[in-house]
């Protein structure tokens, strides 16, 4: 990690990935300037911090790139097309993401990555590998794009055997040189389209993952746009693919049988024999897409050396983060489940196949999402819907056509307090035995500052409900 010393760097962009980077730069001896698109009150308080340690910052001006940069370290979350890159790449100068940084500076003998990516299911799997590899007994964090710095813990004093490492396709797509020593994707479905540019390039982008593990990549066996990944990524000698699938598994699979999760690759007396790993009943929530998250933690975890037995009492101990299918109350026989997190047609999907019958909440900003396939599968489990935000009006179409039989309200509301309104129809639409399901399909910002808070108002409207029938 030598060579740092006066060298002048840009970090665009500040936040969870930029004041990271700028600290550790300048603790290195470089000479770092940062550019920020925003001027607010967050950003001038995190300039301040920066700025007492010898960072310049610019704020306002994300596109101008400063005269004698060497390097560029971009947050993830910028556009590939944004003008910055266009000077840079004039100008010969490197572009690198929070994640390359972190793996050009981790140190001799440094934690090997266990990596994760997909649409849907990154942080639920990141969180069960880590909950198995500290079962284990080993030194371990789950970090990345779950809120936890990567560079943070690559550099910092902790020291740790093995890391779990969630990267979202952004931070793949400007992280060429990173190995790990063994990588997973969980799905892949249509997503940040607008950002990659097209499929392909997002595909590409999630496949770089793969590219140089040590040991084992991992793939959804039911979703073949991910061993296509394998197929096409350059991956070394000697690393395997490994699936994971919901039925029984094949010999380099790991799988389920009766009720039982199993292995298949990674079994130790080389006999093929499938080795039993935990019951279906210890992972929570034991719905179908979310026994595949398991195995794909499992996968991770076996390849690095784990015993079964840490599979199990990981998994046990494993707790889902809030708002990803929260169970928030039964009120006179109704379930209530907030699944805020489910902000994208793939994600809603997996919901809706978790229950049945169910009086569905959704609504908020589409991004450009089309319903149609969505509602048409989850038609005949649809006791109603109840419909707030604004493209609500999206998904009402979308029933009117595939579910005409379903009973719709629409409350044509984007005020915060729709979220009580949804939750008093929806518990109007609902009969015992029912789940009243919050999986907007869509994202929040229309309504609330971000999903927690729409999943917040969710669970006190629910709250509320329950102190009502006490
Ligand atoms: P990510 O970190 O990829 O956004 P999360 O683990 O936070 O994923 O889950 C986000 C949402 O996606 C959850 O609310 C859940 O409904 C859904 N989900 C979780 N795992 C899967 C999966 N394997 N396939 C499809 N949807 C999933």
């Amino acid at each position: 990690t030598g060579g740092w010393h006066g060298r002048r760097v840009t970090v665009a962009g500040l936040g969870v990935s930029g004041v990271p980077a700028a600290r550790v730069l300048r603790g290195l001896g470089a000479e770092v300037t940062v550019v920020n698109d925003g001027d607010d009150d967050r950003s001038r308080a995190q300039a301040r911090e920066l700025a007492g340690l010898g960072v310049t910052v610019r704020l306002g001006d994300g596109d101008t790139l400063p005269p004698g940069t060497g390097l560029v370290v971009t947050a993830p979350g910028w556009r590939p097309d944004k003008p910055l890159f266009a000077a840079a790449a004039a100008a010969g100068v490197e572009i690198w993401g929070d994640v390359e940084l972190a793996w050009r500076l981790r140190g001799e003998g440094a934690a090997p990555w266990l990596a994760v990516t997909g649409t849907n299911g990154k942080t639920t799997t990141v969180r069960m590998l880590a909950a198995i590899l500290a079962a284990a007994g080993l030194r371990t964090a789950a970090v990345g794009n779950i809120g936890v710095s990567l560079l943070d813990a690559v550099t910092g004093d902790e020291t740790y055997d093995v890391l779990a490492v969630e990267l979202s396709s952004y931070q793949l797509h400007w992280a060429p040189s990173p190995r790990a020593h063994s990588a997973a994707v969980l799905n892949l479905a249509p997503d940040h389209l607008d950002w990659h540019g097209s499929m392909e390039a997002y595909a590409a982008d999630k496949g770089r993952i793969y590219e140089g593990n040590q040991v084992a990549c991992v793939y959804n066996a039911a979703d073949k746009a991910t061993s296509d990944l394998v197929r096409a990524a350059d991956v070394e000698e000697g690393c395997r693919a490994i699936g994971f699938t919901l039925g029984a598994p094949g010999p380099s699979e790991l799988g389920v049988v009766d009720g039982l999760l199993v292995d298949r690759a990674f079994v130790e007396d080389r006999q093929r024999q499938a080795q039993e790993l935990a019951e279906v009943a210890d992972v929570t929530p034991a719905v179908p897409h979310n026994i595949a998250n398991a195995l794909a933690a499992a996968a991770l975890a076996r390849a690095y050396g784990v015993p079964a037995a840490a599979v199990r009492d990981g998994l046990r101990a494993f707790r889902p983060d809030p708002h990803r299918m929260e169970h928030v109350a039964d009120v006179a026989g109704v379930t209530y489940i907030d699944d805020s997190k489910a902000t994208n047609t793939h994600a809603t999907e997996a919901s809706l196949a978790s229950y049945d019958p169910i009086v569905w909440i959704a609504g908020g900003l589409a991004k450009g999402a089309t319903f149609d396939e969505l509602v048409a599968g989850a038609a005949g489990r649809l006791r109603g819907a109840v419909l707030i935000g604004a493209d609500r009006g999206l998904i009402r179409e979308a029933l009117t056509r595939h579910a005409p039989q379903v009973p719709v309200v629409d409350l044509d509301r984007t005020d915060t307090g729709a979220m009580a309104a949804a939750v008093h129809a929806a518990t109007r639409l609902a009969q015992p035995g029912d789940t009243v399901l919050m999986a907007p399909a869509c994202a929040s910002m229309d309504m609330f500052a971000n999903y927690n808070k729409r999943g917040e108002a969710f669970a006190q409207a629910v709250r509320s409900l329950a102190a009502e029938h006490a």
